[in-house]
């Protein structure tokens, strides 16, 4: 990846439309294999994400990647997610960041979530995670693929990898939380691993395409 710099000419580039840190590091990892230039917004400190106040993730991703590619000139990818938990009606969903307001930390969202949860029995914690992943190229076109990862409401915190609501987010099938786990089988399991791998084939032509541009118009 190249932190902060907009990237080596000549090169393949996608700029990650996401100033969550953990995000970049799970979708770097995810896309390690592509042998692309993965930028961070670094780059760009100026340039300001759209407010994130869609109703569904897959607005608010091809909001976020459609101003960055537009912005910055260069192909982008943004990742909107959440946790639904059926026994509060599907919330915290797509406002699952701002949970608890915008300074909340993610050990007070757990508590809060596990506070709501005491009288649920295991049988009614269902949960899962779901992703968007939007890709947008600069001439304004943008595709969403979607992923989704079940789960369950632990009973209480278990583990330190990850962020966000994982140590409360019990794998289905698996019995370890989200956080217990190692990071390359959160990145092969999870919501985002998924909307990641179904915007894959697309991602690639997308970015032949932009290349094919740049390089018709340089040579004109
Ligand atoms: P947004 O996509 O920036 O709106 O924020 C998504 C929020 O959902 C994160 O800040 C986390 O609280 C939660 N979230 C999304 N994906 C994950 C994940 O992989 N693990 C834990 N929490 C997540």
């Amino acid at each position: 990846m190249s932190r902060g710099s907009p990237g080596a000419p000549g090169r393949t580039r996608l700029v990650l439309a996401t100033r969550n840190p953990s995000k970049v590091r799970e979708i770097t990892a995810i896309y390690a294999h592509l042998g692309v230039d993965l930028l961070t917004l670094d780059g760009w400190p100026g340039l300001a994400l759209p407010a994130e106040d869609a109703e569904t993730y897959g607005e608010n991703a091809a909001r976020k990647a459609g101003a960055v590619a537009r912005a910055t000139g260069v192909p982008a990818l943004a990742d909107d997610s959440g946790i639904e938990i059926d026994a509060l009606g599907g919330a915290p969903g797509v406002h699952s960041h701002r949970f608890l307001g915008d300074t909340a930390t993610d050990a007070e969202r757990n508590a809060r979530v596990l506070g709501l949860l005491q009288d649920t029995p295991d049988a009614r914690r269902a949960a899962r995670y779901r992703a968007a992943v939007a890709i947008a190229s600069p001439d304004g076109s943008v595709r969403v693929f979607d992923g989704v990862c079940e789960g369950a409401i632990a009973q209480s915190p278990r583990g330190r990898g990850g962020f966000g609501y994982d140590p409360i987010f019990v794998v289905a099938g698996d019995g370890r939380t989200m956080a217990e786990l190692p990071p390359d089988l959160k990145n092969q399991i999870s919501h985002r691993a998924r909307a990641l791998r179904a915007a894959e084939p697309a991602l690639i032509e997308m970015l032949r395409r932009v290349g094919e541009e740049r390089r018709a118009s340089s040579a004109n």
